[in-house]
């Protein structure tokens, strides 16, 4: 016979499991959700970073939860602007700028009327990923000059997220502000309009009080960290906490993420 113990431990353990995967028994968090997406779509064969995927199905059903919960994506320059404007804003930004978030993600925030920001790699534009390890993930198309002004003109924000995707903490001074302040001057010529947002690559100098400085002098008004959470800008703009939504993530993983500001990692 099994002693009751036994199963009260068992309990214990899988609610344990449970409450570790969803945060639940958090309290809402104060705070922007600032969701953080990468690619939108099917992982290609050889992609080992599949959890940076988010397939099209999954993305439309989240698109229906902002929708249904009276969420307001904004853009960071909206915010900037005017932040009353908004009730309940939720920003939603993409890391990089690959080409499926044209293909795939921007006929859905047309559909849903919704605003989104895009953090490109200036010197990726029209080419491919060609920063990552290509024993980790394949090399997929960029966005294209054209698309990113088409999907300017329909409303989508674009800020900077470098040059070449460099981790900037390993740069000294004058290559680090090459890639924050001269990637804002080259998407300024490009967008006809200069970012307002910058987003650091890998979160890697987020808590770097000599990279917050470049930023501001930059003339970026926020930058964003990956850490997890909700931003709290009054605090600190220039390490804005993000949730990153996950490829396996559940719509009760999206929803606890959204009000807690927590997702798993
Ligand atoms: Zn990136």
């Amino acid at each position: 016979m099994i002693p009751a113990g036994f199963w009260w431990g068992a309990a214990a353990l899988s609610a344990l499991g449970v409450s570790a995967r969803w945060n639940w028994w958090r309290p809402a968090a104060e705070g922007l959700p600032v969701l953080m997406y990468h690619k939108v779509g099917d992982p290609p064969p050889g992609s080992r970073l599949k959890k940076l995927w988010v397939s099209v199905a999954k993305f439309r059903r989240q698109m229906e939860y902002l929708k249904t919960h009276g969420y307001q994506p904004a853009t960071f320059a909206e915010l900037a602007e005017d932040p009353a404007r908004f009730s309940r804003p939720v920003v939603l930004s993409f890391d990089d700028g690959y080409l499926n978030n044209y293909q795939n993600a921007f006929p859905l925030l047309r559909e849903f009327g919704f605003r989104a920001v895009v953090f490109l790699v200036v010197d990726a534009i029209g080419k491919d990923n060609f920063w990552h390890d290509p024993r980790n993930e394949v090399r997929i198309p960029m966005l294209s000059r054209e698309q990113i002004l088409e999907m300017q003109a329909a409303g989508v924000e674009f800020g900077s997220h470098t040059f070449s995707h460099p981790r900037l903490s390993r740069l000294d001074d004058a290559a680090a502000r090459r890639e924050i302040i001269e990637s804002r001057r080259a998407l300024e010529v490009l967008l006809g309009r200069a970012p307002v947002p910058f987003a650091y690559p890998y979160g890697d100098g987020q808590d770097e009080p000599r990279l917050w400085k470049i930023v501001e002098e930059a003339g970026y008004r926020w930058a964003c960290a990956i850490h997890q959470g909700k931003a709290r800008p009054e605090k600190n703009p220039y390490s804005l906490r993000r949730i990153f939504v996950r490829g396996d993530d559940g719509l009760w993983d999206f929803h606890l993420n959204l009000t807690r500001g927590r997702a798993r990692f």
